[in-house]
């Protein structure tokens, strides 16, 4: 097996040497931020929503509904300081339970009225019903996805043992939730974040995807690093754009070459 998907490799990277979807010069990033919203991250000097205008970019923010059901709370006002600074929300569910877990014990009617509570929150700070979810951890399998998308919602996630998804829709983890557990100073953190994000861009690149949706946490960590980074992949040819707008390009992209998109796919799995 393994040498036949060495050589299935070698000829599909062959084949699509020319460039797969998101292919220089079209290099885009969505920077999505989870379980938010944090007022003592996004709000103040050098807040998150600072550093992002700075840099006029635009991202996608995964609220928890929890977070926005006190419409005086600070939690709400920065939500809203986001939403009119342009960056998207979307939907982490109202109170973060992980599907299967919460499958086994209240059912999956559960889930989708957690889901639709979270949306109704969102939608009365923003005017715009989310289109967006992504599952906490990464909790999801094949036929909850299609009963989420049957209810008009796409679903954020990476490849794991209960979904397949394609190299250039997945979810990149950056893991600087894992990094905020290590005993190291902030600054050491912030480093290791930096440089672990170059590091996953570049083994993509070298995969051949040149569009990346990086999963961020409202951590101050992670909002330091972005101080450096978002100049760094600026400088390395990228656009900064929300989730939806990500998602639109992709689509576009596909519809104008679909050979591509089926190469795409192929290389995702062997890569797997
Ligand atoms: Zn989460």
């Amino acid at each position: 097996m393994f040498i036949i998907r060495t050589i299935v490799t070698v000829i599909v990277s062959g084949a699509i040497a020319a460039g797969s979807i998101l292919s220089p010069p079209d290099k885009y990033i969505a920077l999505t931020f989870d379980d938010g919203p944090r007022p003592e991250v996004l709000l103040g000097e050098n807040g998150l929503l600072d550093v992002l205008d700075g840099h006029s970019a635009k991202a996608t923010f995964f609220f928890m509904g929890w977070l926005l059901a006190d419409e005086k709370g600070s939690a709400y006002a920065a939500a809203k300081d986001a939403h009119q600074r342009g960056h998207e929300i979307e939907n982490h569910t109202y109170g973060h339970g992980a599907f299967r877990a919460m499958s086994d014990r209240y059912g999956e009617e559960w889930i989708f009225n957690d889901i639709e509570k979270a949306s109704a929150r969102i939608e009365a700070l923003t005017g715009r019903r989310p289109t967006i979810v992504r599952p906490p951890e990464w909790s999801i399998w094949e036929d909850m996805r299609m009963k989420l998308e049957a209810r008009g919602y796409r679903v954020a996630t990476k490849s794991t043992t209960g979904v397949f998804e394609p190299l250039i829709t997945e979810d990149v983890d950056t893991e600087d939730y894992h990094l905020y557990e290590e005993p190291l100073d902030e600054a050491a953190k912030q480093k290791r974040l930096y440089d672990l994000v170059l590091q996953k861009i570049e083994r993509r690149e070298r995969r051949g995807a040149y569009g990346h949706i990086l999963v961020f946490h409202e951590l101050s960590m992670s909002r330091e690093a972005m101080v450096a980074l978002i100049p760094e992949l600026r400088k390395k040819g990228y656009g900064f754009v929300t989730l939806d707008d990500y998602l639109k390009t992709l689509e576009s992209a596909r519809l104008r070459t679909p050979s591509r998109y089926v190469g795409d796919m192929l290389r995702a799995w062997l890569w797997k």
